[in-house]
């Protein structure tokens, strides 16, 4: 935590704003709006909660089809299984480790002339690393698919200026404990679009119509974060760019230590932007290191230290068994030999 935090809280206890909505909520969604560019923001129970409005809210419903990176962690694709559609996982590129521009081009340019678009784009910003996003919002643009960004892990990073999360028709952020910052639990869903934010806010609120009475024409969730949290939000959004750097130093402090050994590779930072560092991640070559990723993990385990395989590709996962991938050689490759290690600040 920083040094506001508990005054934020404090005010909630003194004010008895103990509940979900409230000062510090309306607070946080606007400040935070203002930090990552966005022009409005709903803060929710979780970074899922989001995604799963985000989903619904561009139309994605049973039977759909929505093509998804396929190198993240599983909530970057739950969300489409609650809304009864169908994943179809892309493959990562070398460059940034994120989905691969080009596949994704030359799936939707396919499936165009075969005349089944996705409904939607869910795109992942791995470990604090935007995607390469033009050239995915040309394609979705051309063809009218919703672009919706998963920038749980990417708060703080860069992308020719902006923020990831902030470019497609929506994003979402997480504060889960082990994220970049935290609300000990909590999301937010951020678009430009105010109709869009609007109904989230409704849905998120169990979808009560303007009527005295309590009356549904549409389901609901419960979804909106608690005015207590969102206290520790609005303290946590001002030592952000500390967080940045510091997550940073550690990687800089692991390159210098590591970088020089032959079989090492680091997680690459793509040109188009900056990384926040969130996890320091790295590859090891066997042939030329002399040990494997498994060798080393376990060895560090041995010494109570906590590293962990990169993110296991989810077209692998048993899971998602019987769904269609593009390409997956890369994340494949990546997920066999890929480290991530102590990033804590
Ligand atoms: C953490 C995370 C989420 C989910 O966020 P929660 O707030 O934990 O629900 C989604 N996607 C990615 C890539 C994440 O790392």
């Amino acid at each position: 935590m920083g040094n506001t935090e508990q005054q934020y809280v404090k005010d909630a206890f003194d004010t008895n704003w103990i509940a979900p909505l409230g000062p510090n909520v309306d607070g946080f969604e606007t400040e935070f709006a203002e930090l990552v560019g966005s022009d409005y923001a709903a803060a929710t129970v979780s970074g899922t909660a989001a995604l799963h409005m985000a989903l619904r809210l561009v139309g994605v419903g049973e039977g759909d089809e929505v093509l998804c990176s396929s190198l993240t962690f599983i909530a970057t694709a739950t969300p489409i299984l609650y809304q009864g559609a169908k994943p179809v996982f892309i493959d990562s590129d070398r460059s940034s480790w994120n989905m691969d521009p080009e596949l994704l081009v030359a799936e939707i340019e396919k499936r165009a002339k075969q005349n089944r678009l996705p409904k939607a784009v869910v795109v992942v910003h791995l470990y604090g690393q935007s995607a390469d996003l033009d050239p995915m919002i040309e394609i979705c643009d051309r063809y009218e698919i919703p672009l919706i960004e998963d920038a749980a892990e990417a708060l703080g990073a860069d992308y020719k200026g902006r923020m990831p999360g902030t470019l497609g028709r929506c994003g979402i952020y997480s504060f889960n404990g082990n994220k970049i910052i935290t609300t000990s639990g909590g999301g937010m869903l951020v678009s430009n679009d105010e109709l869009l934010i609007a109904k989230s806010r409704f849905l998120a609120t169990q979808a009560r119509d303007p009527a005295p009475h309590y009356q549904h024409s549409e389901y609901g969730y419960n979804y909106r974060m608690s005015n207590v949290l969102a206290g520790i939000g609005r303290g946590q959004i001002q030592v952000l760019g500390d967080r940045v750097e510091a997550r940073r130093r550690n990687f800089e402090r692991y390159q210098a230590a590591l970088g020089d050994f032959p079989g090492i590779e680091f997680m690459p930072e793509a040109a188009f932007g900056r990384a926040t560092r969130w996890l320091t991640a790295l590859t090891i070559d066997p042939e030329w290191f002399g040990v494997d990723r498994e060798t080393i993990r376990l060895s560090l385990a041995a010494k109570q230290i906590e590293a962990r395989p990169v993110w296991k590709p989810l077209h692998l996962q048993p899971l998602f068994d019987n769904c269609e991938r593009v390409g997956g050689k890369v994340s494949e490759d990546l997920f066999e030999r890929g480290l991530c290690l102590p990033s804590g600040v």
